[in-house]
């Protein structure tokens, strides 16, 4: 057993022996130790201000940024290897895989809310900033996406991956219970690091397991699956682990925290926690909530019964005096409760913060909107990268500031940059015309991307609301191919049902295959996310405005010169500009949210139609060799993409949660 001065500080549980094996006092999984002896001592002193920032998920993207090197190979249960396809071209779907060696997301996150929360974490990281992320290890994953068409479109399966194994993942030795409905609920905990791009800083992130010998067999599900349980009971114990777990979690670990960040409502028990043992009043100054969502459902209720029979009589007193619901006084909603113990609030879009406006009057004066960004050396591919630092001496250091990358405005008229740019764009996109050859995908074809989840306000199925168009503009054109992607909430049954019908129009253009390729790929993944983000001409958004607080995977495909095509919601509506695209489509009036099931199909699809055909003509032009300055409008809007990417990014937001929200912290 070799113990030294970094498992001490990780305080990691030496009683096995691989971990020392990766970690010494030079290294950690192939990355320097120095940043993280830096980040834990900041973190342990009380002299330095720190952030415990919590969130149900964390998508990490370790197979497309940072990954660890373990002396050990990766087992083949923290591998996947391949993802099915499901075309218009079927026979090709039973012969083929697209064929992936990449080490499998950490499987503890479900979608767009997870990737941002480890965005957050790498440009906190970026910025040098103390802090802590606090997360559950779900042992199962969320679900792995298995084509099931004509049974619900998919079939979830459970994932079977091993932590014990997984590079850069430790077990701490410091072990904290939590009393759930008159038992005591044991956790175990884990660290994994988050780098900055550089390498120079870290955040810890610690994650909560009760997968242990301690806890009887039914209390070991309760972190088995992100997301997956209906009963109300486990979704209360879930959150328990999480917010109350979460501090005691700090407290075992002896960190020193200044201010707790909520992502989500998720973890409001954490006040709750505390509350039990400080004063309320103190307390809310020192925590701050993010709200992700407009849809009302994405909103935590439970009945105060329930509530007690898991928390306690005290602490549910405590959450009926902050989070009462304001029309169902019998039940407590947790995005209330939140916001009534929050100094700082904020929406992730400027439109959202509006919205919330109307949802929440009574707390206007508290909620603010900073808008969500991504993590541009996370989504930014190699080839775009490599490019742009070609252009270093005009666009300035873009990696240590990404804010600059609105210097790439200056190269619009130069004519070795636009073509530079149409290549690097064209080299991309092979990658994935390669992976898709046996589905008869080229490089020179228009190709489009929708990939997300699959939720019925994001409209999955509007680019598929009639199909003759779809072929038409196929055949006009020279040729279309549309990749699609997304996993629906096993218990989401309308947008199962929107995944089967959507399998079955692409099954009902297996005769046009000569003009119009489609191919939905199984398992949507941040991997996948970045290869098409990075590599389809342009990329489809069509959510229901004003219902998509956000969004961000347009921000991953601006940072790659992908052309947009979206409705006006979310980031969009800043966006809308800057000339990064077509914006089409139904507009919401912030007077009246409107209704969400008023879905606007057929009216959309036909704006839809007609921006694509002009999209592809415009691309057509570029494809014949017009690109030079004020000869291509969609070259264009290639620049103007990378350009506003200078601003939707998380730097840029990390910032502004410095100076809006953790801003009386000198850090
Ligand atoms: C970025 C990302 C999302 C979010 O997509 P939206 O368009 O913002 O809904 C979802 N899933 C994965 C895997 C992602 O990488």
């Amino acid at each position: 057993m070799i113990v030294n001065k970094i498992s001490e500080l990780i305080k990691l549980d030496v009683s096995r022996d691989q971990y020392p094996q990766n970690i010494t006092d030079e290294s950690f999984y192939g990355f320097p130790s120095q940043p993280i002896l830096a980040a834990e001592e900041k973190l342990y002193k009380k002299e330095s201000p720190s952030i415990a920032y919590f969130s149900m998920e964390y998508g990490l993207a370790p197979s497309i940024y940072h990954e660890f090197k373990s002396v050990t190979p990766l087992d083949k249960r923290n591998i996947i290897t391949d993802h099915e396809v499901f075309s218009n071209i079927k026979d090709m779907d039973y012969y083929h895989f697209i064929p992936t060696q990449k080490i499998l997301d950490l499987p503890i996150y479900s979608g767009g809310l997870g990737v941002l929360a480890g965005d957050t974490l790498k440009s906190a990281a970026d910025r040098n900033t103390s802090l802590v992320g606090l997360g559950i290890l779900w042992s199962k994953g969320y679900f792995k996406q298995k084509f099931w068409f004509r049974y619900g479109g998919q079939w979830p399966e459970e994932i079977s991956w091993d932590p014990n194994s997984y590079p850069g993942l430790v077990p701490l030795q410091p072990k904290i219970s939590i009393p759930l409905s008159g038992t005591e609920l044991h956790l175990k905990l884990w660290k994994y690091y988050v780098y900055s791009h550089d390498l120079k800083n870290v955040i810890p992130l610690v994650l909560m397991d009760v997968e242990i010998e301690e806890n009887p067999e039914y209390l070991r599900e309760l972190t088995h699956q992100l997301y997956r349980s209906v009963n109300p009971w486990i979704k209360i114990a879930q959150r328990m682990i999480l917010g109350i777990g979460g501090i005691r979690a700090l407290d075992a670990l002896g960190y020193s925290i200044d201010k707790y960040h909520l992502n989500e409502g998720h973890a409001a028990l954490a006040f709750i926690e505390k509350a039990a043992r400080e004063k309320p009043e103190e307390l809310k100054k020192i925590f701050n909530f993010t709200c992700h969502t407009p849809v009302e459902a994405g909103h935590d209720r439970f009945h105060f019964p329930e509530l007690e029979g898991a928390l306690g009589k005290e602490k549910t007193d405590l959450v009926r005096q902050f989070g009462q619901d304001e029309k169902q006084p019998n039940t407590a909603n947790f995005t209330l409760l939140a916001m009534n113990t929050s100094a700082h609030v904020n929406g992730v879009a400027a439109q959202h913060g509006k919205v919330m406006h109307l949802q929440f009057p009574h707390h206007r004066d508290k909620i603010q909107s900073i808008t969500n960004g991504v993590h541009s050396h996370t989504w930014m591919s190699k080839t775009i990268n490599d490019l742009l630092l070609k252009y270093r001496r005009e666009i300035g250091d873009f990696l240590s500031d990404p804010t600059l990358l609105a210097n790439v405005q200056k190269l619009k008229n130069i004519t070795a940059f636009r073509e530079d740019l149409w290549q690097a764009h064209l080299a991309n996109k092979k990658v994935l015309t390669d992976f898709l050859k046996f589905w008869f995908f080229k490089p020179e074809t228009f190709t489009l991307g929708w990939a997300r989840r699959i939720a019925i306000y994001k409209r999955p199925g509007l680019l598929f609301q009639d199909i003759n168009q779809l072929v038409s503009l196929a055949k006009d054109k020279g040729g279309l191919q549309i990749v699609i992607a997304g996993k629906a909430h096993p218990e989401d049954t309308p947008a199962s049902m929107h995944m089967d019908e959507i399998l079955n129009q692409i099954n009902l253009l297996n005769g046009e295959m000569k003009y119009l390729r489609v191919c939905f790929l199984e398992n949507y993944d941040t991997y996948f996310a970045k290869l098409l983000t990075s590599s389809v001409d342009v990329w489809l958004n069509n959510p229901l405005p004003p219902f998509e607080a956000s969004g961000t995977s347009g921000m991953k495909a601006i940072l790659n010169g992908v052309v947009q095509l979206s409705t006006l919601d979310g980031w969009i509506v800043e966006a809308v500009n800057k000339g990064i695209g077509k914006i089409f489509g139904f507009e919401a009036s912030l007077d009246n949210l409107g209704k969400e099931t008023d879905w606007h199909l057929k009216d959309d699809s036909a704006a839809l139609y007609a921006a694509l055909g002009e999209l592809m003509s415009l691309y057509n032009q570029a494809l014949r060799g017009q690109r030079g300055p004020g000869e291509s409008a969609w070259i264009d809007m290639m620049i103007n993409g990378l350009a506003a990417g200078g601003y939707f990014n998380t730097d840029r937001m990390v910032r502004e949660y410095r100076e809006k929200i953790w801003k009386d912290l000198q850090i």
